[in-house]
């Protein structure tokens, strides 16, 4: 399942591409800008500004939706029985149901829209959401986007079983891959996770000559301090075959989701980082070696 297609990008990978955002991932890293991307199922959306108060939640989903006194509407939203009854059902759209099941074969109907602009250097970026966690329609996907020779990269925190990701080398140009931290103690704080299995699945993917782009989301209170990101990029700097380290500056452009998506955002700051404070790090990490970049 994906909640987004976003065409003509020009980030995260190399010319104009087509982002693909699947549903579904294995972390929770409490600043993600993408909460609605952490269930694999549908994710119900709903902005209580634009509320008109129509109704048609309530008929549509009964158990679920009731109008308040207030300006809006109450949702209960595991008494949802068919969430695709409200689809498109708010005609003020200030509830929307996000997620498409799209298959591989729709998928390519609308990848085959964009590649007149790809040019020489441009294609298709999974993304997510952590799209290794999906199933077999990933690899049916990548194996006809390479029968195609549409270029793939893929955004990955490599945050799961080895397996999942051995079946993708050969068809993914060029993996992304965040590393949030090195800290274990940090990592499992924060996102939930397991720093080890990710340093471990990087070291193999480098091994088995997988291009391999590491990006490191900056993050203040959690990685943002020269002694944090020198100890990243240094064990980094331990693998052979990776050469290039993005720093990606942290923003809260998706603080707004979580209220609609009836979340908290546990992330206790909404200071945004500045590029001008990534140089440090961009310095320290072409000091090791590495071709560097701020942004995706
Ligand atoms: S890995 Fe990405 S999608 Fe998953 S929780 Fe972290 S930031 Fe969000």
């Amino acid at each position: 399942m994906i909640f987004n297609i976003q065409r003509f990008s020009t980030h995260d990978g190399d010319g104009i591409r087509t982002l693909i955002f699947y549903k579904g991932c294995p972390l929770r890293c409490q600043w993600c800008s993408n909460p609605e991307s952490h269930s694999f199922g549908y994710s119900i959306m709903y902005d209580q500004t634009l509320c008109k108060r129509f109704g048609d939640c309530t008929l549509a989903e009964p158990a679920a939706f009731e109008l308040n006194d207030g300006k809006g509407v109450d949702i209960r939203r595991r008494e949802v029985n068919q969430p695709l009854n409200l689809k498109d059902v708010c005609a003020s759209k200030a509830l929307v149901l996000t997620g498409d099941d799209l298959s591989v074969d729709d998928l390519m109907t609308e990848i085959e829209k964009d590649v007149p602009f790809y040019k020489d250097d441009g294609g298709v970026t999974l993304s997510g959401g952590e799209p290794l966690s999906q199933d077999q329609d990933l690899i049916l996907l990548l194996k006809r986007l390479k029968e195609r020779k549409i270029s793939t990269s893929m955004e990955t925190s490599l945050h799961v079983s080895w397996a999942r990701i051995e079946r993708c080398i050969g068809m993914v140009g060029t993996f992304l891959v965040d590393l949030k931290h090195t800290d274990k103690e940090k990592f499992r704080h924060y996102i939930l996770g397991d720093a080890g299995l990710v340093m471990r699945n990087l070291e193999k993917l480098a091994y088995f000559g997988a291009k391999v782009v590491v990006r490191i989301p900056v993050i203040p209170g959690f990685n943002h301090s020269l002694p944090e990101i020198q100890q990243m990029v240094d064990k980094v700097s331990t693998i052979s075959g990776i050469e290039e380290i993005h720093f990606l500056p942290y923003h809260t452009f998706g603080v707004e989701k979580y209220k609609m998506l009836g979340m908290e955002y546990e992330f206790g700051t909404d200071k945004q980082v500045h590029e001008s404070e990534l140089e440090l790090y961009v310095q320290y990490a072409q000091s090791r070696g590495f071709r560097t970049k701020i942004g995706g």
